[in-house]
C-alpha cells in the first residue's frame, strides 16, 4: 500500500513501552486507507518516565490524538486537562485527544471495547441479567468494572491476587461491587453471567488456576489477553463447554471510538481488521 504523505496529513498514534507489537497501527491504518482519509497512525515509544514531556510537546494541534497503553495509562490521566467520567472512575486513560487550542482531553474507551466484544461474540449477553466477575484490579479491571456498572450490571465481583487492591477498586465503585480473594473464586463464580480475566498473568506466561466449573453452564468467559488468541484460560472454559469472548475483539472494539475521536468518522466496515490482526499475530482464526 503506497500512501502520499503531504504537509496536510493528519497524525495520530499509539504510545506504549514496548509498542513494537501493538496491533493498533495495523487497525487504524487499514481504516484510514479504506476511508481514504489523509492521515497516518504511528507508534511512539517514549522512554521511561518521560511520558509527560512527550505529551506536553504534542499540545496545540501537532497531533490529533493518541491511544495509550502499558505503562502510561496513569501518566496519561495526570497529563489530561479534562478527564471523562469513565476515565476518572477507571483511574486510567487510554485515549488522549489534542485540541488545536492546546488542551488535552483524556478518555477511557476500554470499557466500550469490552462491551463491544460481548456484542460481537456473545450477542445475547445482557449485562443487566446477573452478577459479573472481573479477575484483576489494575487499570483494565477498573475500566471493565466501571463499564459493567454503567451498563446496569446488578453486581460486579472483583477477584484479585492482592485482596486489598480488589477492596479499593470495589470501594470506589460503590454498593454494587464486592471484593474477593483468589481463594474465594468458587463462591464469586456462583450465579454469574460472565467472567472476565483482566489480569496480566498471560503476559508472563503464568496461568490462572481457577475453578471455572463453579460458573453456571450459560456463563460467558472472556480473556483480555489476545496473544495467543486462544489463551489457556479460554481453552479451560471451552473444555467446560462455556462460550468465550476474546481480547482481540475488545482491542478492535476500543479502536472504533478512538478512530472517531481522531478523525470524526466511523470506521469503514469494508476492511476486515480482525483478519489483518490475526495474520499479524500469526494465530489461526
Ligand atoms: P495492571 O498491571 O494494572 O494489573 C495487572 C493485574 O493482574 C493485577 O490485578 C495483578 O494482581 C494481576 N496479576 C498479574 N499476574 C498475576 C498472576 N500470575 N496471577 C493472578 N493475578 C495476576 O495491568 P492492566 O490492568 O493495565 O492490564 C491487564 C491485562 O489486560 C494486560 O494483559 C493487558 O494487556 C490487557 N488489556 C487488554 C486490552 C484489550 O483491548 N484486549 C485492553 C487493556 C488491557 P496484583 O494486584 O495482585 O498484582
Amino acid at each position: 500500500m503506497s500512501r502520499k504523505i503531504t504537509g496536510a496529513t493528519a497524525v495520530a498514534g499509539v504510545a506504549g513501552a514496548p509498542v513494537r507489537h501493538s496491533l493498533s497501527p495495523i487497525i487504524h491504518n487499514a481504516w484510514i486507507a479504506a476511508a481514504e482519509i489523509d492521515a497516518v497512525y504511528v507508534p511512539f515509544a517514549p522512554c521511561g518516565d518521560d511520558f509527560h514531556r512527550f505529551a506536553e510537546g504534542l499540545r496545540g494541534g501537532v497531533i490529533r490524538g493518541l491511544n495509550v497503553t502499558v505503562p502510561f495509562k496513569e501518566a496519561a490521566l495526570s497529563v489530561s486537562d479534562d478527564v471523562s467520567e469513565r476515565a476518572a472512575l477507571a483511574g486510567a486513560v487510554n485515549l488522549l485527544v489534542f485540541d488545536e487550542d492546546g488542551r488535552i482531553t483524556g478518555d477511557n474507551v476500554d470499557g466500550l471495547g469490552l462491551l463491544g466484544a460481548f456484542a460481537a461474540q456473545a450477542p445475547d449477553f445482557d449485562p443487566k441479567a446477573g452478577p459479573v466477575v472481573i479477575i484483576g484490579a489494575g487499570g483494565a479491571a477498573r475500566g471493565a468494572a466501571a463499564a459493567f456498572i454503567a451498563a446496569g450490571a446488578p453486581e460486579v465481583r472483583i477477584i484479585n491476587r492482592t485482596l486489598a487492591k480488589a477492596e479499593i477498586v470495589a470501594g470506589a465503585l460503590g454498593r454494587r461491587a464486592r471484593a474477593y480473594s483468589l481463594n474465594g473464586a468458587a463462591i464469586a463464580f456462583e450465579e454469574v453471567t460472565a467472567v472476565i480475566n483482566a489480569t496480566s498473568a498471560g503476559l508472563s506466561q503464568e496461568t490462572l488456576d481457577l475453578p471455572l466449573d463453579a460458573t453456571p453452564k450459560a456463563a460467558i468467559v472472556m480473556d483480555m489477553t489476545y496473544k495467543p488468541l486462544d489463551t489457556p484460560f479460554l481453552k479451560q472454559a471451552q473444555t467446560l463447554q462455556r462460550r468465550t469472548v476474546d481480547g482481540l475483539e475488545m482491542l478492535i472494539g476500543q479502536a472504533g471510538p478512538s478512530f472517531e475521536a481522531f478523525f470524526g468518522r466511523t470506521p469503514p466496515k469494508s476492511v476486515d481488521v480482525r483478519a489483518l490482526c490475526i495474520e499479524a499475530l500469526g494465530a489461526k482464526a
